[in-house]
């Protein structure tokens, strides 16, 4: 009997972090703070395969991705997140961080003076390479491009997996 969880266990890491299941510029069911219940909503970015800021598709707003309340299917999900959390999680993360920084701050001091730094907009496309400037996380450094409409950038204290090239007709305008 312990033999076999054990081997249940072994199975895990080969489902690993890198494996494409980015649910970036994709629709989540999410609580939102402004309108006060869970609604349709837009991943923004992705933290280490892990959802970190959403946009509300009523009221436009931007806000730290919670989860969906209700325990509906998404509770598999919930799950999968707080077992990241543990203390082992948070010193990896650190360690990413760290690191992350690091390389950051010598891109930076790559960056020549007149170099072109444009603002982000999730409808924009970018290029890997590409200098963009966030409202909230400043300078980040495209480093790749994963699909049409995703991206990874970055930024100083860590990469984000972002929206990029985004098209929804349906949207109001922010
Ligand atoms: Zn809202």
């Amino acid at each position: 009997m312990v033999v076999g969880l054990k081997s249940v266990v072994y199975m895990k890491p080969r489902f690993g972090k890198e494996k494409f299941m980015s649910s970036v510029g994709k629709n989540v069911d999410a609580l939102c703070t402004k309108c006060g219940m869970v609604l349709a909503h837009i991943v923004l970015y992705e933290v280490r395969g892990v959802i970190a800021n959403v946009k509300c598709k009523t009221c436009g707003a931007e806000h730290k991705y919670r989860g969906s309340k209700p325990r509906t299917k998404s509770s598999e999900i919930s799950k999968e997140r707080t077992r990241r959390v543990g203390t082992k999680a948070d010193e990896e993360s650190r360690q990413a961080e760290a690191a992350e920084t690091q390389r950051w701050l010598l891109r930076q001091q790559d960056l020549r003076e007149n170099a072109a730094i444009v603002d982000y907009r999730m409808t924009n496309r970018y290029q890997r390479g590409d200098v963009i400037n966030h409202p909230s996380f400043g300078i980040g450094f495209v480093e790749k491009i994963l699909e049409e409409q995703r991206m990874d950038v970055l930024f100083k204290g860590n990469l984000k997996r972002m929206v990029m090239n985004y098209q929804a007709p349906a949207m109001a305008k922010a």
